[in-house]
């Protein structure tokens, strides 16, 4: 038996467990990362190949992008792999993860189950059998972040699987009686196009499609598998998971065995269904058959979308999230509309997809709905948070699970830095929001930063109108508007110049001590940007360092550069001192951007 003694285990590493991993560590705790699989990402790694979505609902919500973490995956990713691997994405977290310290890394690792005392979970027990290797890790917090909830269920969390009735929560959408079922799961393909015709022949076992079968299911692009292709939401998705992965390569092949070899019009679907989920953008019509398309990879991994969610102080509702809720304990947001399937998934042929309840605005995600009720150690982020089916039918989007991972990893670290706090009391809750505003996590109330911009005189070599250089010490740090979310103020909060090279500078009556500085440049928001193996979606986006971000900056202080970076692309840059610096200014050069001709600064933080 190995035995490991950390300051946070996560257990799971899908894209909720590797942003709570990191923010943790990065935080100071010391951190294992229990993960079953070679890969990291879940259903966004190499082994589903689901893109990541969030607030910004894939392009109808300009501006609402989750920043933070997940920001500085996209915006990596965009440029490390422009030509879109999904492998490189693995391996993209892989360096993220190993490149910390605090963190070590358990690959092909289950956890299986956890002591518990005193309502505490006191450790876990995790595998690897490809090693034969027996773990037990210790820690005063964990983190459930494995879909499933496989930790809380062990550690005797309560918790609850299916569709809630109406009357429970006062649900506008909630049926009449409470059920077991959830949401189905899908396996995705890919195909390509060839120079020469390519023929298919499905297994026997391969499910037969007619095209009435699928007319609600647009068909229409094959280099990429479809969500739609979704099944076993009437059974339960742990337990019935083998049978639930043979059904959709039944389904996944069955498909793909009706496009080449059945489908009377493959190659000019007429149904309307595809603009209702790329928001009206149809692609361009083709004449081209499928006979020249091949069948790549089909994957061998479920993506689970529902299970297990384990109950919080708060349980989040479709009221919280339709209204746009702000709670006082608020530590992430959401966007994504409430996107509901039918259970029987590709079975119920005569029924959309999906039935999207509209989110009128973005709404705050509670601390509250991320620690376990009942196990008074354990955080939750990702697809077990403590949501109704129909809330869960919003957050349960990679991007907002990995802001909840972010928030976790960051309470985490302020709880071990403060041992056995009550997370909840109002002076911790400030303190993790403080944090997470920090580290360029984005809350619809966000603290007033700890900034010494804001003593400070500022000004500018130039302003072009509208986006003067006093936003650089505003609270937000991206461009916000009522139709964001009615509380938020009309405002750029940006600094732009009119040219390059331009200059910001910050002037203090006396010398203040700095030890960090943080700058936030702009990664173009009101775009899309995300790892997707679907063309269309992805002719949204600019897979390359993103043109409004500085690429060349220069800080000078006591008449000394104190750094100059040459290939910058990221969204946050952070300068850290080992020893104080002591100035009663400091200017920041913008020499050179990835393509906008002006310099384009959302703070300059200093600490
Ligand atoms: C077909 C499909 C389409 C979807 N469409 C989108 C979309 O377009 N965009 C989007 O953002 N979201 C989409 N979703 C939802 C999204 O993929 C999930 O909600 C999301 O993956 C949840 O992230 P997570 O980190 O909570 O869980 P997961 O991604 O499931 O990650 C959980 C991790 O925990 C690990 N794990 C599980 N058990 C253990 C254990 N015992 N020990 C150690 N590790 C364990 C798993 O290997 C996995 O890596 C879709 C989901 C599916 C299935």
């Amino acid at each position: 038996m190995i035995q490991l003694e950390t300051g946070f285990c996560v257990v799971g590493g899908g894209i909720a467990g590797v942003c709570a991993a990191l923010a943790a560590a990065r935080r100071g705790a010391k951190v294992v990362l229990v993960q079953d699989r070679s890969v990291l990402g879940g259903n966004a790694s190499s082994e589903v190949r689901m893109h990541i979505v969030g607030a910004s609902c894939s392009g109808r919500r300009p501006g609402a992008r989750e920043s933070g973490i997940i920001e500085e995956l996209r915006v990596e990713d965009a440029v490390r792999n422009p030509h879109r691997s999904p492998h490189l994405f693995d391996l993209l977290l892989y360096d993220k993860i190993v490149s910390e310290p605090n963190i070590t890394l358990l690959l092909d690792t289950s956890f299986v189950n956890c002591r518990v005392a005193g309502g505490r979970v006191e450790s876990i027990r995790a595998v690897r059998p490809n090693t034969a290797d027996d773990f037990l890790i210790t820690a005063p917090y964990y983190a459930d972040c494995s879909g499933d909830s496989h930790l809380g269920v062990a550690a005797g969390a309560t918790w609850r699987m299916g569709r809630e009735a109406r009357d429970e929560f006062h649900e506008p959408h909630g049926q009449e009686s409470a059920d077991t079922k959830v949401l189905g799961s899908t396996i995705l393909f890919m195909a390509s196009r060839k120079d020469r015709p390519v023929p298919f022949r499905a297994p026997a076992w391969a499910r037969k499609f007619t095209e009435k079968d699928l007319s609600l299911r647009s068909h229409r692009e094959w280099e990429y598998g479809y969500w739609w292709a979704e099944w076993g939401g009437e059974l339960d998705t742990v337990h019935g998971n083998p049978r639930i992965r043979h059904e959709l390569l039944r389904i996944a092949l069955g498909v793909w065995d009706h496009i080449k070899n059945d489908c009377p019009r493959a190659a000019d679907d007429p149904t309307a269904a595809y603009e209702k989920w790329m928001d009206g953008e149809a692609p361009p019509r083709t004449s081209e058959g499928p006979e020249n398309w091949s069948l790549d990879w089909v994957g061998m991994l479920p993506g689970k979308r529902e299970s297990r969610r384990i109950l919080g102080h708060h349980v989040l509702t479709e009221n919280d999230v339709v209204s746009g809720r702000l709670f006082d304990d608020a530590v992430g947001y959401g966007g994504w509309w409430i996107d509901v399937h039918p259970p029987a998934g590709i079975d119920a042929v005569h029924e959309y997809p999906t039935a999207q309840i509209e989110v009128a605005y973005l709404y705050s995600i509670p601390l509250r709905s991320l620690i376990s009720r009942d196990i008074v150690n354990l955080f939750l982020a990702g697809r077990n948070i403590s949501a109704t089916h129909l809330a869960f039918a919003s957050t349960r989007v990679m991007a907002t699970c990995g802001v909840m991972g972010q928030a976790i990893g960051t309470a985490a670290a302020h709880a071990a830095a403060v041992p056995l706090c009550d997370m909840t009391a109002a002076q911790h809750i400030r303190a993790i929001q403080q944090m997470l505003a920090e580290d360029d996590a984005f809350l619809l109330q966000p603290p007033a930063p700890r900034d010494l911009a804001r003593e400070s005189r500022i000004t500018a070599s130039s302003e072009a109108a509208g986006y003067s250089c006093a936003h650089i010490a505003s609270a937000f740090t991206r461009a916000t508007s009522p139709a964001l979310h009615p509380s938020l103020p009309d405002s750029p909060n940006q600094w732009r110049s009119t040219a390059l090279p331009a200059w910001i500078e910050l002037r203090w009556p006396a010398a203040v001590a700095i030890r960090e500085i943080d700058l936030i440049f702009d990664t173009g928001f009101e775009r899309e940007l995300t790892l997707s193996m679907s063309d269309a979606y992805t002719a949204k986006m600019i897979r390359a360092p993103q043109p409004e971000t500085v690429s060349h900056y220069k800080l000078t202080a006591n008449r000394a550069v104190i750094a100059e970076v040459t290939d910058s692309f990221q969204r946050l840059c952070r300068h850290k001192f080992q020893q104080p610096l002591l100035t009663d200014h400091l200017r920041l050069d913008v020499l050179a951007t990835h393509g906008v001709p002006e310099a384009r600064v959302f703070a300059v933080r200093v600490r």
